[in-house]
Parts: C-alpha cells; sequence; structure tokens
C-alpha cells in the first residue's frame, strides 16, 4: 500500500510500526457550531481509510478529538449566556450525530481537550525543563527556534519565516504576545482572561494553546511514535508543524511516520470556511440528501484533489449511489437454482476477479477512492449482465459479496432501509409538533432521528412540515 506523505512530498511504501497494526490520529473538530460539510470531508476520508486498513486484515487504532475549549467556544457561550462546557456539549451531541448520518464510525477514542489538562501540563513542564519552553508572566511559549527541524512538514525555512512574519498569512507576533523571545515562539499555556474557563497550573491559572492538545492527547493514547497523523491542508501550517516542534522536542523520537492531508472543499467555486460564514451544515444537507450521497459525493474525488460541491454533483452522486443499491437489491432477490457448468461461467468470474483487483490496486495506491469506486461501477455493470436467474448461486454470490465488501470499505449501508408507511409518517410528524409546542426538544429530534434514519426528510415550511423520501 502506498501512502503520500505530505513530510516527504512522496507516496510511500505503508510500513506499519507494528505489523499488522495501525495507529492514526486524525485531527477533530473545534465543537462551537453544527459542523459543515468542509469539516465532513477528513471525517469520510479517513474513515474510509480505517475501514480499509480494516480490510486488508490491520487491527486500527483510531483516535479523534474534540476541541472543546477554545476562542470561539467561548465567544459563543458568551453570547449565548451559557457556560463554554455546556457549549462544546451540546456540540459535540450534534457533531456524533452528523457523524452517524454519514456512517463515520466512531473512534477507538474520542478525547476531549478539557479532560487531558493533566497532560498538558506535564508535557508543558517537560519541555520547559528541556529548554524548549519558557514562562513569561504565567504564559509558557514554545522556543521554535530550539527546535532545529522546525518547519520540516511545511517545508519552510525558519529565516523566510522569521522575515515573513509581518506578513498576514503568517503574524506570529500577536498583541497580547510582546513577552516573546522571538516571534516565532507559540503559545503552550495561557492565562484566563475575565469570564473564560481556566485550570490551576504551576505557571497561571489558564488553559492551553490548541497545537499541545493534539500532542499529549496522541502520546496518551497511541504512544510517542505513530503510523499516521491527519487532518485538513490547512492545517499542515502551523498545527500540525507545531504539533511536531512540541512531541519531537519533548520525546526525543520521531513524532508520526506518515502525515496526511485531505484538500479543501468549496462550495460553488469559493472556499468555505466557518470564518468566511459561506458554509453549508451536514444538517442543512440531511434536510435535501441522505447523508449516506454526502458521503458517496466526498469519495467520488481523490482525498488530495480539491472537491466543488453543488447541486449537479450531489445529484448525480445520488443517482450513482442508487444504480449501485439496485444492482445489489437485484442479487439479492435473484433465484438462481440452476445447476450450471462452472466452465460457463469462467468469464464472469474472471472479469469479477479483474474488476476486484482494480478496486484493491486503486485503493493500494494511496486510496483512489475515485478510481476505486468507477471499479464498482463496472462490477456492477458485468453483473447486470452476466448474473441472471439462469446464473449459479455461486456466481450469484460471488458478486454479491464482493459489491457488499467494497461499500463497506467506502462506508456504504446496503440494507434496505426499512419501509415506513405513509400513515406512520404523518402520525409522527404530528406527534413532532406536540412535542415542540410542549418545548420537549429532545423528543422532537428523536422524531426527526428516527424519520431521517428511514430515509424521510422534513423541511419546516411556512406551510407547515413538508416531507420527502431520500
Ligand atoms: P476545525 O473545526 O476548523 O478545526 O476543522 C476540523 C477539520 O475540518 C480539520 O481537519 C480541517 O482541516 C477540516 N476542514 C475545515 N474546513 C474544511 C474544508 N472546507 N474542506 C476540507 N476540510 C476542511
Ligand atoms: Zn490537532
Amino acid at each position: 500500500m502506498k501512502i503520500y506523505n505530505t513530510l516527504t512530498r512522496k507516496k510511500e511504501e505503508f510500513v506499519p510500526i507494528e505489523e499488522g497494526k495501525v495507529s492514526m490520529y486524525v485531527c477533530g473538530p473545534t465543537v462551537y457550531n453544527l459542523i459543515h460539510i468542509g469539516n465532513a470531508r477528513p471525517m469520510i476520508v479517513f474513515d474510509t481509510v480505517r475501514r480499509y486498513f480494516e480490510y486488508k486484515g490491520y487491527k486500527v487504532k483510531y483516535v479523534s478529538n474534540f476541541t472543546d475549549v477554545d476562542d470561539k467556544i467561548i465567544k459563543r457561550s458568551i453570547e449565548e449566556n451559557i457556560p463554554s462546557a455546556e457549549v462544546a456539549e451540546k456540540y459535540i451531541a450534534e457533531c456524533v450525530k452528523d457523524m452517524q448520518g454519514m456512517n463515520v464510525r466512531e473512534a477507538t477514542v474520542h478525547p476531549r481537550a478539557t479532560r487531558e489538562i493533566g497532560g498538558m501540563i506535564d508535557m508543558i513542564g517537560i519541555l520547559i525543563d528541556k529548554g524548549h519552553a519558557y514562562n513569561v508572566g504565567g504564559t509558557v511559549y514554545f522556543r521554535t527556534r530550539s527546535f532545529r527541524p522546525y518547519g520540516k512538514l511545511s517545508h519552510k525555512n525558519i529565516d523566510d519565516l522569521e522575515s515573513g512574519h509581518r506578513d498576514e498569512d503568517h503574524q506570529v507576533k500577536v498583541t497580547g504576545e510582546e513577552g516573546k523571545e522571538d516571534p516565532l515562539d507559540f503559545v503552550l499555556w495561557k492565562p484566563r482572561k475575565e469570564g473564560e474557563p481556566a485550570w490551576d497550573s504551576p505557571w497561571s491559572a489558564g488553559r492551553p494553546g490548541w497545537h499541545i492538545e493534539c500532542s499529549v492527547m496522541s502520546r496518551k493514547y497511541l504512544g510517542e511514535t505513530i503510523d499516521i497523523h491527519a487532518g485538513g491542508e490547512d492545517l499542515i501550517f502551523p498545527h500540525h508543524e507545531n504539533e511536531i516542534a512540541q512531541s519531537e522536542a519533548a520525546s526525543g523520537k520521531e513524532f508520526a511516520h506518515y502525515w496526511m492531508h485531505n484538500a479543501f472543499l468549496n462550495i460553488d467555486g469559493v472556499k468555505m470556511s466557518k470564518s468566511l460564514g459561506n458554509f453549508k451544515t451536514v444538517r442543512d444537507i440531511s434536510e435535501m440528501y441522505d447523508l449516506q450521497v454526502l458521503r458517496f459525493f466526498m469519495l467520488s474525488a481523490h482525498y488530495r484533489s480539491p472537491l466543488n460541491f453543488s447541486k449537479e454533483l450531489m445529484d448525480s452522486a445520488k443517482a450513482g449511489l442508487e444504480r449501485i443499491l439496485t444492482a445489489i437489491d437485484r442479487l439479492r432477490s435473484l433465484n438462481c437454482w440452476k445447476d450450471i457448468d462452472p466452465a460457463d461461467e469462467v468469464y464472469a468470474r474472471e472479469q469479477l476477479l479483474q474488476l476486484s483487483q482494480k478496486f484493491e490496486a486503486s485503493m493500494d495506491d494511496d486510496f483512489n477512492t475515485a478510481d476505486a469506486i468507477s471499479a464498482v461501477f463496472e462490477i456492477v455493470k458485468a453483473a447486470n449482465i452476466n448474473v441472471t436467474e439462469d446464473s449459479s448461486a455461486s456466481l450469484r454470490n460471488e458478486y454479491l459479496t464482493a459489491m457488499e465488501k467494497f461499500c463497506e470499505v467506502l462506508g456504504i449501508v446496503t440494507e434496505k432501509k426499512e419501509e415506513i408507511l405513509d400513515d406512520e409518517i404523518a402520525a409522527l410528524i404530528e406527534e413532532r409538533q406536540a412535542a415542540r409546542k410542549a418545548k420537549d426538544f429532545a423528543r422532537a429530534d428523536e422524531i426527526r432521528n428516527l424519520l431521517q434514519s428511514k430515509g424521510i426528510l422534513l423541511k419546516d415550511t411556512r406551510e407547515g412540515v413538508k416531507w420527502s423520501r431520500a
């Protein structure tokens, strides 16, 4: 298997630290809002990477954090006048719902930054002891120049960074950080400001910087050196560069062997981000499509290619997905009972074998899901031609099994959703309206989710609730 490694800028053969095992850490979302479809891309992509490793027989330890202390969460808590822990709790729960809708499997561990503060204080202490960090009046900074390989991931030269620090993109000297020895130094611990959550530490009552969180959570759950560290490409610099500096300065060991980064999802050709405000949430999409369609759409491009979100592409993903699911349904319902001479089916089997190899070769080539999906479409076509009621049951089963296992790798659920009758839907919608009136929002949400799990999409309009089948 080959993986493109941002560190070396090459596709490299994957060699695990421990045979048959993979340890991977994927930077998760900051939970101050519903997740947007850009956030969904790394979730879907790296969940698929995990599934493919498992398909190949690896045992995968998959860790993905929730950043639950951060400026944006604090801002939200002030706006909503609720504690920041409550903001985080609420949006973690919403994120988990969206992940379920996209069939993103739960991580082996989903650590939360606020529960790991002790580990962060430990690591910062080690960095200070080793001369890699220093305290100025309660703020602790990482001494960037003390880590010689700084810049190795983002391929930036430290002197260029220094001279470019006036450049807006790489603004490193920020008001309030005047005590820094060097503009390149970054914060490991910052003292509390009025109204902010804080934890006691040897330096000040305060909170950790963002980068130290991931270094600590990765070390705690996966060890000092891991196989794969991943996230969106915007994280390469400074987040991942800083994680490397902290972790490697503290342990003296290589932090991660392979660094994987997904390209961005744009919307109608424009960069999408929470800060630009032009984002669509996964929840918005769930009102128009089954979230499986979103998943399938994301996988229709290679993860390192930018992807543009548009209604046309989503509709074409929906049609493609239906083609696959219909073919699987047809195979499942075929009644193949005849005795067939195996010699008559040699070609059909050979074709399946070749296409299965194409699926694997595509995935082995840096998880090229776009080509893997085209192999699945070719299998669908071959199945529609080669497998009929006049085929042997074993041929039917071979085609069916191949399609099922490839869908499992892609995270596509092939079981038909249980049919729900129009009357039942109407009754549930009525119950949901009553629950909302009674301010029982938990029950109202539960009903929406129940309907969604059966492929029923609800839309609240001025004329009342409208529903449709996904
Ligand atoms: P954040 O909550 O901003 O820290 O982002 C969580 C994850 O989503 C990170 O891995 C980001 O790199 C990724 N991400 C954010 N926006 C996009 C986007 N438009 N396209 C792809 N990935 C994104
Ligand atoms: Zn991270």
